[in-house]
């Protein structure tokens, strides 16, 4: 209910899980009365536009156009019976508790069977939005405080009432983490929770900081980015993103609801409400309306620049270099740990950027600790609060651990800022961290009532790769990949090279991997790693160099060597599964959908990205194209097969990259028996969990004769390459290489279709990359990826 910002990214979410949503708003004001003729469009409009917008939003909310089919819309008069037959309601209206209210009051009427309902408010209270409700609904009530966007950020802070049922927040967490693939974080019933107390707090402490010692905007926010693990918004382009007016509305509001909170004076200063207030008169409200902090103008090359704004004469002018010594000397430094007690050192001292930085550091550790045992029920939920609604790197107590905890409060007690009693506490009783470590891993938590350390809680559907390392579990191992035992007779092959990038010692821990499940004690494979992307592609250096010197039957024989490792993993006794996060292109992507069963985290961007770099997929992309996209089609009598050869070399000559695992499946890179899994770090659980079904269901994979169109087929797509090059999506190379992927899919240029076995498609693939490879256009292509890392189009 509430079709705006979060209740349309809400639903979007929902349906991105499969699950169908009832979207309702109000009736205009103008709109016709529900009896009269046609009236229903014009009654559902709001909740329809707000629908349409969630379409359009950047970055999409839906996983692809086509979800939105899953969100019906209507109106809060005529369909708010239709809810009883629902099994969750959240409402996402306005921030107002009166308007909140009466919304509950009708609920309560309507729903009365065992319905959860949720409030998604930011911030009021749960007892206050309940006032006279029945004793039934209180017991079904619970706050699902989403992130915007609902969609990307992982954080789903749950607050339960005082009376509502275990059962009800159990179930709701459960569909959370597995169905829509949150992190889950209690809270406690107290003004904008976890997350946004914090942080409201803080963010505005730091721009009262550089307001009041006359620091830049574009200096601040080089010092309250990456630098300290903060995402690149940093502290202004931030309050632009959100909407200034926005941002101040939260905070004002906080400020009346936290009257004992002795931090709380910060959001009312007076410098900022002349700035912030100045700014709101003059419509300048952040991105939303062209203008805020920055502003976007051309450059003399043309190009976009941000100037930022003159606090004095609400002027704009351009950028400045923040010329900090401690800037270029820390941001050099690979640790974050590390690059903020850079920040602390002594030389620096004097420095205006790390004095900032650790004021910055300083405050958001020292109010954490001082806020924490009031919001939230345990120190972790705090850190997971902040790194999964806010993206840093590090919530502050992993952050101050890192800094060491006793020496980094006696530097914030000399720079005047207080340490929470329960930390001194905790240092006295001679514990020197937040977090217990033993044997390298993180195993309980300071718990600041029971004054001793607790297990940490682990979702038992996580496996990392990282403990699983800590247990000893790895087998063996070279520089580009290794062997472990994921449990239950499950092996990993984890990719770890540079960028997870394929070379000569994947494929040969791909072999050894093969040769291992002969064996009795394992019983199938999982291909996955816990690294940001599972591989962005091939090893270019090594096929450069190859082709410098000339040497073409070792490009051949590599990628025969590629082709055969995939091959003899797909044609295994056991069953292969590839477990997909993030980035999984070019030769990734072959890996990906080369494997028998394909389980894909929601966001996993594949694509066969080889025309970038002049070359066509040779590590049985193609075929697999073709096994998926072409054959099927061509399983009726009498089926053309052009509308999906066309798909299929649209697909890989242009390079397309999926936004999210669902549309990958659009195009062809997922097929009927892969899945998506919504929660990424229980990707590798749920791998080992079809491994070890499709090990009990005992195929074993026969080999498949697959579609070859041949002349014909070929003919035809090549009209579509000249198609493209003459609408100027494509040059003169592109066109080569695409023709060169025609006749490939085509399984080459028989006079008569045929059904054909998988090593026709195998040579053509390879055959077709050595020729291109030799070309000096393509030479041009793979040298200017390796040097600048992006795709040159000549
Ligand atoms: P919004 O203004 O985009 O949407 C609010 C919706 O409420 C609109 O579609 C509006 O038509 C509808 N509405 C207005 N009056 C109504 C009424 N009398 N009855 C029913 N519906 C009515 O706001 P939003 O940002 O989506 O916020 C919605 C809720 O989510 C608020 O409680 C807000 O605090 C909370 N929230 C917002 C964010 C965020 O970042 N925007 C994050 C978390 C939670």
């Amino acid at each position: 209910i509430g079709a705006g910002v979060m209740g349309g990214g809400i639903a979007a979410h929902f349906a991105n899980a499969g699950v169908p949503v009832i979207l309702l708003d109000i009736v205009p004001k103008d709109a016709p009365k529900s009896d009269a003729p046609n009236a229903r469009n014009a009654r559902d409009a709001v909740a329809r536009k707000g629908l349409d917008a969630t379409i359009k939003s950047k970055p999409a909310s839906f996983f692809h156009p086509s979800r939105a089919q899953l969100v019906e819309v209507g109106n809060l008069e005529d369909d708010l019976e239709r809810l009883a037959a629902c099994d969750l309601v959240i409402e996402a209206v306005v921030e107002n508790l009166d308007i909140k209210r009466k919304l509950l009051a009708r609920l309560d009427q309507v729903l009365t069977g065992d319905q959860i309902v949720a409030s998604n408010t930011s911030g009021l209270r749960i007892a206050e939005m309940l006032e006279g409700r029945s004793d039934s609904l209180r017991k079904r009530f619970l706050v699902m405080h989403f992130f915007n966007p609902p969609r990307y950020m992982k954080l789903l802070e749950i607050i339960r009432g005082a009376e509502t049922d275990p059962a009800a927040v159990a179930t709701i967490a459960e569909l959370a983490s597995r169905r829509l693939g949150k992190g889950v974080v209690y809270a406690r019933d107290t003004p904008n929770f976890i997350g946004n107390r914090i942080l409201s707090i803080h963010g505005s402490f730091v721009m009262d900081y550089a307001l009041e010692h006359g620091y830049r905007f574009e200096e601040v926010d080089a010092l309250t980015g990456p630098l300290i693990g903060r995402p690149k918004s940093a502290t202004f382009r931030l309050q632009d993103l959100v909407g200034i007016d926005v941002a101040w509305f939260v905070a004002q509001n906080l400020h009346g609801l936290i009257p004992d909170d002795p931090h709380r004076d910060v959001l009312a200063s007076p410098r900022l409400e002349k700035l912030i207030g100045g700014l709101i008169e003059r419509g300048r409200l952040g991105n939303k309306s062209g203008h805020g902090f920055y502003r976007k103008t051309k450059g003399e090359s043309g190009g976009t620049v941000f100037a930022v704004l003159d606090p004095e004469t609400f002027d704009y002018e351009p950028q400045r270099e923040p010329g900090f010594e401690s800037l270029a000397a820390a941001g050099k430094v690979r640790d974050l740990g590390e690059r903020i007690a850079a920040l602390f050192d002594e030389r620096f001292d004097e420095d205006r950027g790390a004095r900032f930085a650790r004021a910055v550091v300083s405050h958001f550790l020292g109010y954490a600790a001082a806020v924490a045992p009031e919001v939230a029920f345990d120190l972790p939920s705090v850190d997971r609060a902040i790194r999964w609604g806010f993206s840093y790197e590090l919530g502050p107590f992993e952050l101050w651990d890192r800094l060491g905890v006793a020496a980094t409060a006696e530097r914030m007690e000399a720079a005047g800022v207080a340490v929470a009693p329960w930390v001194r506490a905790m240092l006295e009783a001679g514990h020197a961290s937040f977090y217990r470590r033993e044997d390298g891993r993180t195993t309980g938590y300071w718990d600041w009532t029971a004054e001793s350390y607790q297990d940490l809680h682990r979702d038992p559907r996580h496996i990392a790769v990282e403990d699983l390392r800590l247990d000893g579990k790895e087998l063996r191992g070279n520089a580009g990949a290794s062997l472990l035992d994921l449990g239950d007779g499950v092996l990993l092959l984890e990719l770890h090279s540079k960028m997870n990038a394929l070379d000569d010692r994947v494929a040969a821990m791909m072999n050894e991997a093969r040769e291992l499940l002969d064996d009795d004690a394992w019983r199938g494979l999982v291909i996955g790693n816990d690294g940001p992307d599972f591989s962005v592609g091939s090893n270019l250096v090594a096929v450069a160099e190859a082709a410098r010197q000339g040497d073409f039957d070792g490009i051949r024989a590599a990628s025969r060597a590629l082709q055969e490792a995939l091959q003899a993993l797909r044609y295994a006794p056991k069953p292969v599964v590839s477990a997909v996060h993030g980035m999984a292109l070019g030769g990734g992507c072959e890996v990906a959908i080369g494997t028998r069963r394909l389980l894909a985290a929601a966001e996993s961007y594949l694509g066969l990205v080889e025309v970038g770099v002049g070359l066509l997929p040779a590590g049985g992309g193609l075929k697999e194209l073709v096994r998926r996209v072409i054959s099927p089609a061509m399983a009726l009598a009498d089926a053309d097969p052009l509308p999906a050869a066309r798909k299929a070399l649209e697909t890989a000559a242009m390079a397309v990259v999926s936004t999210s695992a669902a549309e990958a499946a659009e195009l062809g890179f997922l097929g009927p028996e892969d899945r998506v899994v919504m929660n990424r770090d229980q990707l590798l659980w749920e791998a080992r969990q079809e491994v070890l079904k499709m090990a009990e269901e005992g195929r074993t994979p026969a080999a498949e004769k697959l579609y070859a169109g041949g002349r014909d087929l070929y003919a035809a797509l090549r009209i579509a390459v000249w198609q493209l090059e003459q609408a100027g999506y494509a040059s003169a190379h592109d066109a080569l290489i695409a023709r060169r992927v025609a006749y490939v899919l085509a399984g080459g240029d028989a006079s008569a279709p045929r059904w054909v076995d998988e090593d026709v498609f195998l040579r053509l693939e390879r055959e077709a990359f050595a020729e291109l490879v030799a070309t000096e256009k393509t030479q041009e292509r793979i040298a200017y990826m390796l040097k600048t890392g992006k795709p040159l189009r000549n």
